[in-house]
């Protein structure tokens, strides 16, 4: 029988050991945290019985892709949810934007007419869109025409597509999507992560999973498990040659560690490039159990998933440019997520919990949580009377939970336009790792960051793939 390590338990990792394990291999999952699941989980943050979803809590890009498709978790419980507004971005003086899941209905609330003529056509191919983008780059695309119209959006700086947009509340909405990307906004190809989760909004939404993000990790090890796999955790592996010798390794890690665990078995240019990998600006983070919910003065705001926090478009391209000069701004860029929002049950005896992050330089040695606070106080006055407990995390602290955050980098590697295209490293299979039968399949590879198991769903299928050559 074949068998295969996977090193890392996070989303990717046990895509990877799952579609092996479907696929009649033997898999097991060695993991040095006591919990599986990587930035897939759901802890209680604040208070008891109130869960919170500490990385990973919205999952545009993993409803109907090819691993969730063919994973069948909703056997194992796994339910989404899906607020009626993916995102909303609020402005000074009660006013905002909000992106409905309807493109007409967004389009009546930024009163700009030019949202539709941007992303309305690229919403409506979204899947054949995404198809293309979650696989590496350097292979010819299925739908060649949706995704060159992708393509000319998604390489264009944001500032430059929002000079397209006309309201100030439009292009507001559409900077707060773009931030996603942690890149200054003036920067070639900052458009192109926020064109694909702004896309996604419209065709799928921004969903959560019913119960936490936790879910999605205990369906795929209820699956993993059926299918004859096993975690191991507790399992730090500082070498590929201490564990029992596999036909196939899965690296779920940042791309330094991997040079580490492979050492002289790595081919010495490839070692190269793992070693010139970049990471990007980082996240600081704070949960909250807010009592009632943030008392938002733009009302569509309570009733978004996601909130943008940041003020207007100039606003936002000056605090990303900071943060990618290594500067602390004094009002940086807020990433709030209201899980409860989709989620009633998510809420307990009216206390609801609140995950958001502040984007600050790499290694940012201080606690943001004064900062995230001051900036949510901006746009809903008397958030802070209405706080119960809270809990805050440093990039250290980040790091310390999971290495593959180095230096607190969310997203697993900066999205410069050259990482974007050939992450980690320019190769038709970029998840391979030579003729060592071992493959990298973390968030540093296509398509990068996300809870969507397609890096680990890409690596696996090209490792068999090359075990039936
Ligand atoms: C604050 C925050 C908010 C986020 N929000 C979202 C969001 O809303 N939506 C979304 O899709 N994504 C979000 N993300 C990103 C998402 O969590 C990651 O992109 C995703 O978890 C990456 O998955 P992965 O499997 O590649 O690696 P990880 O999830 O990082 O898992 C790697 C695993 O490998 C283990 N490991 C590493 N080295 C070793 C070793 N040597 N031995 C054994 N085990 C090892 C680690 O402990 C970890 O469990 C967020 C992340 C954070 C931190």
């Amino acid at each position: 029988m074949v068998t295969a390590n996977v090193i890392g338990s996070g989303p990717n990792g046990l895509a990877a050991a799952l579609t092996l394990a479907q696929a009649g291999v033997d898999v097991t999952v060695y993991e040095r945290s006591d919990t599986p699941g990587g930035g897939a989980r759901s802890v209680e943050a604040t208070l008891p019985g109130i869960i919170h979803d500490q990385c990973a809590g919205f999952h545009a890009l993993a409803v109907g892709n090819a691993f969730f498709s063919s994973a069948g978790l909703e056997h194992y419980g796994l339910q989404w949810l899906t607020p009626e507004i993916s995102y909303a971005h609020p402005l000074d003086y009660g006013r905002g934007a909000a992106a409905y899941r309807s493109v007409e209905d967004t389009v009546r609330e930024i009163d700009d007419p030019a949202w539709e003529s941007l992303f309305g056509p690229l919403s409506r191919k979204f899947a054949n869109i995404s198809a293309d983008v979650v696989t590496p780059m350097l292979q010819f695309p299925k739908a060649p025409v949706d995704f060159t119209r992708f393509g000319l959006r998604a390489g264009l700086p944001a500032n430059v597509l929002a000079a397209l947009l006309r309201t100030e509340e439009s292009k507001a909405l559409y900077a707060g999507v773009a931030a996603h990307g942690f890149r200054p906004l003036s920067s070639l190809g900052s458009s192109a992560i926020g064109v694909m989760l702004l896309a996604a909004g419209h065709a799928v939404g921004w969903p959560v999973a019913k119960g936490g993000t936790a879910a999605i990790v205990d369906a795929m090890l209820q699956a993993l498990q059926a299918h004859g796999g096993r975690v191991v955790t507790g399992a730090h592996v500082d070498s590929v040659g201490e564990l029992s010798p596999a036909d196939i390794v899965m690296l779920n890690t940042a791309p330094e560690a991997a040079v580490k665990l492979m050492g002289s078995r790595l081919p010495a240019p490839i070692a190269m490039w793992l070693r010139k990998f970049r990471h990007g600006p980082a996240a600081s983070t704070v949960s909250l159990a807010v009592e009632g919910g943030i008392p938002w003065t733009y009302e569509p705001t309570r009733r978004a998933g996601t909130v943008h926090v940041g003020g207007s478009l100039p606003e936002i391209a000056f605090v990303e440019r900071q943060i990618n000069k290594g500067i602390m701004p004094r009002n940086p860029y807020v990433l709030v997520g209201q899980q409860s929002v989709a989620d009633p049950a998510r809420a307990k005896d009216n206390i609801h919990p609140i995950d958001a992050y502040a984007h600050v330089p790499l290694g940012y040695p201080h606690d943001a949580a004064d900062f995230i606070i001051r900036q949510i106080e901006r746009f809903a006055p008397g958030v802070r009377d209405r706080i119960v407990a809270q809990s805050s995390r440093t990039t250290a602290d980040i790091e310390a939970e999971n290495p593959n955050f180095v230096g607190g980098d969310i997203v697993s590697g900066s999205n410069t336009m050259h990482q974007l295209l050939f992450r980690p490293r320019p190769a038709i299979n970029p998840y391979r790792l030579g003729d060592t039968g071992a493959y990298l399949c973390s968030a540093s590879t296509p398509p990068g960051a996300g809870a969507h198991g397609m890096a680990g769903y890409n690596a696996a299928k090209s490792a068999l793939a090359e075990l039936q050559r």
